[in-house]
């Protein structure tokens, strides 16, 4: 294949992302003066103020000051930068007391820090599932990239279940003989549906059928549970779940994520998931901002009323108007558009003529026909900024839903 071929096929690869509207566009902004939920669009070298409605930093721990105050002092003793794998000189102090931090957190005996949820997700699946002979995966069907990618790198057979569906889960479960390894792998908090993981279900099928259990906590932690450990802490299921996974970069508003379990599993993984082994531990002052965010949302409820009370409004305001959206028992508040090109007309049109940022979510992220606008209020935007983005969400529905 010539030089010109590769490129040729390249684009008309593009050009087919973006005749179906699913070319990703990234908005630029500046997060001004400590201000968010308020930021700065940057367009054309100029910048305008917007309201940003769509972050994961659930509860606007990012800019906490104690917490900048932290990762600034650990700076200040550490440098920037770790300089290493965990192996490598790279195994620095914070990050050992994160990892005593999170396991207390879960009520587990260890955890491992990765330098994402992604990462953390990916290894750690593709490793226990190669770990056993003739290994079964479980996976209900609304899972993460990163948990699917981590089960593509496996040896493992897979079963992928109807979501949330636990005759469903059985039915797949019974197919396999009681002593074969199984591991049953879910989350607490759908990113995309807001729906909530049927953890009791599935913790008895996993008794029952002898499977290991792997949740993904990551929208969950820093948001329930009285310490904020997740849905696994709301009900009482730490100790039923032999692998908790979650992440610091969104309600915690760090970066990196990690797993917790006992002693050997962690001491598994951390010997053979190359995702962990081959790359740089993560910055020491993030370990230490996280450390606090942590110790934080284990006893502040503060920001997390306010975000609820803001949910819970948002949902009255969009029922006030008739606006289509999930409803579900979680922070997510996903409005229905259905439709890629529309969805990301919205998007655009309450950006630049109103000042609200929500990012369209097409295709791959949600099933074609099942654009969205995710929303996540979050404790610092207002009731009025609500009022607003409701307002103006349903003039610009109107306008292309003609
Ligand atoms: N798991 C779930 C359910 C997610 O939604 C995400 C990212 O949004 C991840 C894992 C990956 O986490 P991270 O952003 O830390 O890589």
């Amino acid at each position: 294949m010539g030089k010109n071929l590769y490129h040729q096929v390249i684009n008309e690869k593009l050009n087919n992302i973006k005749s179906e509207n699913r070319y990703r566009f990234f908005n630029e902004f500046k997060k001004n003066n400590f201000s968010y939920p308020l930021a700065g669009w940057v367009k054309d070298k100029k910048e305008y103020p917007v309201t940003i409605w769509c972050s994961n930093d659930y509860l606007g721990m990012s800019q906490k000051k104690s917490i900048i105050k932290e990762a600034i002092n650990s700076i200040e003793n550490y440098g920037v930068g770790s300089g290493g794998t965990r192996n490598i000189s790279g195994n620095h102090h914070p990050i050992v007391k994160l990892e005593k931090e999170l396991a207390k957190l879960h009520k587990k005996e260890k955890a491992l820090v990765f330098s994402s949820g992604y990462v953390a997700n990916e290894s750690t699946i593709s490793s226990l599932l190669n770990v056993f002979e003739n290994c079964v995966v479980f996976s209900d069907e609304k899972n993460h990239a990163s948990i699917i990618s981590g089960i593509r790198k496996s040896n493992a057979q897979k079963f992928v279940y109807k979501h949330n569906d636990m005759f469903d889960l059985e039915n797949k479960l019974k197919l396999v003989n009681f002593d074969q390894p199984k591991l049953i792998v879910f989350e607490s908090v759908y990113s995309m549906d807001g729906s909530i993981g049927n953890l009791k279900g599935i913790v008895k099928l996993a008794k029952k059928y002898n499977a290991l259990s792997y949740i993904d906590e990551v929208h969950a932690v820093g948001m329930y549970g009285k310490t904020g450990a997740g849905i696994s802490e709301e009900l009482s299921l730490q100790n039923d779940i032999d692998i908790i996974q979650g992440n610091l970069a969104k309600a915690y508003g760090n970066f990196g994520g990690y797993i917790t379990s006992n002693s050997s599993i962690c001491d598994y993984i951390r010997s053979t998931a190359s995702g962990f082994i081959f790359t740089t531990s993560i910055p020491p002052c993030i370990a230490e901002a996280s450390i606090e965010a942590i110790k934080y949302l284990k006893v502040s409820n503060t920001e997390r009323n306010i975000q609820k009370e803001n949910v819970d409004y948002l949902k009255t305001k969009l029922s006030e108007l008739r606006i289509k959206f999930l409803n579900n028992k979680s922070h997510i508040v996903p409005v229905m558009i259905n439709d890629a090109l529309k969805c990301k007309q919205i998007s655009e049109l309450l950006l630049k003529q109103y000042g609200h940022y929500i990012q369209p979510i097409n295709y791959p992220t949600v099933p074609k026909n099942t654009e969205r606008l995710r929303i996540t209020p979050g404790p610092m935007h207002t009731k009025k900024m609500i009022n607003s983005l409701v307002k103006s969400l349903k003039e610009c529905i109107k306008i292309y839903d003609k």
